[in-house]
């Protein structure tokens, strides 16, 4: 039988209610002669409440007891939806990750997924199971630990197991009918797009649209799995919601595709550090190796052979990365006059294809954000996308600026 993967978000498995009424659309794809692979988030806000209480326990946690901790909220959920689909005499079984296996690599909280057998599963499927639901967002490592991929990590479990099953479509259930030009959230005239090329998700992704992990979407691009978000409130039609596809699909485009932002981020100054070969890796060296997810980086004109170093890291890596500087500093590989964390700014970007071929899109960009009197305090750019870096309580007023000046509520 033909095998379809359906992936609940956490808001969509927040209640028993809402359980139930997922296992419903579960009942209708099973009704129309699928398998069905399940992934399940955990209930909405239990990770967060996990993540806290390991914060709380240990600011610089051992990442290992970390993914213990925080991939449990997925568990209950799985063992809630086969139960639920049980109750509907639809025949189901929980997996929790290392059941499966998924197998990840050991990089721990940011595991990547290596393999997933699919021979146990298919078994169960041959026996008269019709049902997998998997718990999201957590593998085994090669030592046998229980690993998670990041936050969002069950749109990649989901998206690779597609893959893996061969599929014929992995759907994306959660909170908003599909992706939107930007987060309908934060800006009340964002248009619901039917379909968005591989690429331009990718980057709104990574970028901070939360609505698909960023690995979930080079997954999909990779495996050419066919990927779509649509809302789990409503009724859905097989057409609902936003498919996620190559560029050759889409007749019609915006130069600009949508706007991201990106709250949780921290501008840190080294202040006057040496200008002298080799100083970059002496600084990011480090960073990478503490697991800092460094994003921009300037470095100043120097003077009199010293500069600053600036670069962006989310909020919640600053103590990682004072630490790994500190450290530097003292073993004697670098040195500097301080270190300036600037926990208030957030990150708001423009992403679109179209960008290849049009000129202008970041004169515009910084134009639109001066009339508003936002100060840009970092910029970087890539073929595609143009970020700005700015103090965070101008994020909203940004985005809907944004949205206006490139007239995204309006289709091509
Ligand atoms: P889930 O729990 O289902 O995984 P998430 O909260 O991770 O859901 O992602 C869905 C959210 O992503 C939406 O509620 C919305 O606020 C946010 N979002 C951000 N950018 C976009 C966008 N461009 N289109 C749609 N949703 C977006
Ligand atoms: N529950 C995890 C998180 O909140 C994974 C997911 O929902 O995708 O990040
Ligand atoms: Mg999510």
């Amino acid at each position: 039988m033909p095998v379809l993967v359906m992936k609940f978000g956490g808001t969509s498995v927040a209640t028993l209610d809402r359980i139930r009424r997922a296992a419903k659309r579960v009942g209708v794809e099973v009704a129309k002669g699928y398998d069905v692979i399940v992934i399940v988030s955990a209930m909405s806000g239990e990770t967060n409440k996990l993540v806290g209480l390991v914060d709380e326990t240990s600011p610089l946690y051992d990442a290992r007891e970390y993914d213990a901790v925080v991939s449990s909220g997925e568990n209950v959920t799985a063992g809630l939806m086969a139960l639920t689909l049980q109750e509907m005499d639809v025949p189901a079984r929980s997996w929790q990750g290392w059941q499966v296996p998924v197998r990840t690599t050991s990089a721990h909280a940011a595991a990547r997924i290596e393999e997933i057998p699919t021979d146990n599963i298919m078994a169960k499927f041959g026996e008269g199971m019709r049902v997998a639901v998997v718990a999201g967002f957590q593998g085994i490592s090669p030592e046998g630990r229980v690993t998670t991929l990041g936050r969002g990590g069950s749109d990649t479990t989901a998206v690779a197991f597609a893959a893996a099953f061969e599929a014929e479509r992995c759907d994306i259930y959660t909170d908003v009918d599909g992706v939107y030009t930007t987060d309908p959230r934060v800006c009340e005239k964002a248009r619901k797009l039917d379909k968005i090329a591989f690429e331009e998700m990718l980057e709104l992704a990574s970028l901070g649209a939360k609505v698909l992990q960023t690995r979930s979407v080079e997954l999909a691009m990779r495996y050419k799995v066919r990927l779509r978000v649509l809302s789990s409130f409503e009724e859905q039609s097989d057409e609902a919601g936003t498919l996620v596809c190559d560029e050759e699909e889409i007749m019609e485009s915006n130069v600009v595709a949508g706007v991201a932002y990106s709250r949780d981020e921290a501008k840190m100054t080294l202040v006057s550090v040496a200008d002298r070969p080799g100083i970059a890796a002496a600084i990011f060296g480090p960073l990478a190796e503490a697991g800092v997810n460094v994003d921009m980086i300037v470095q100043n004109i120097s003077e009199e052979g010293r500069t600053d170093m600036t670069f962006s890291c989310p909020t919640n890596q600053v103590k990682r990365a004072e630490k790994a500087m500190e450290e530097a500093k003292a073993k004697g590989d670098i040195n500097f006059h301080g270190i300036i964390a600037d926990e208030n700014v957030a990150k708001v970007s423009v992403v679109g294809i179209g960008m290849r071929s049009h000129t202008g899109v970041a004169a515009k960009m910084f134009k639109v954000l001066s009339e508003d009197g936002v100060n840009i305090k970092v910029i970087t750019t890539s073929e595609i996308k143009i970020s700005v870096l700015i103090d965070r309580k101008y994020m909203e007023l940004a985005v809907q600026a944004l949205h206006d000046a490139f007239e995204l509520e309006k289709a091509s």
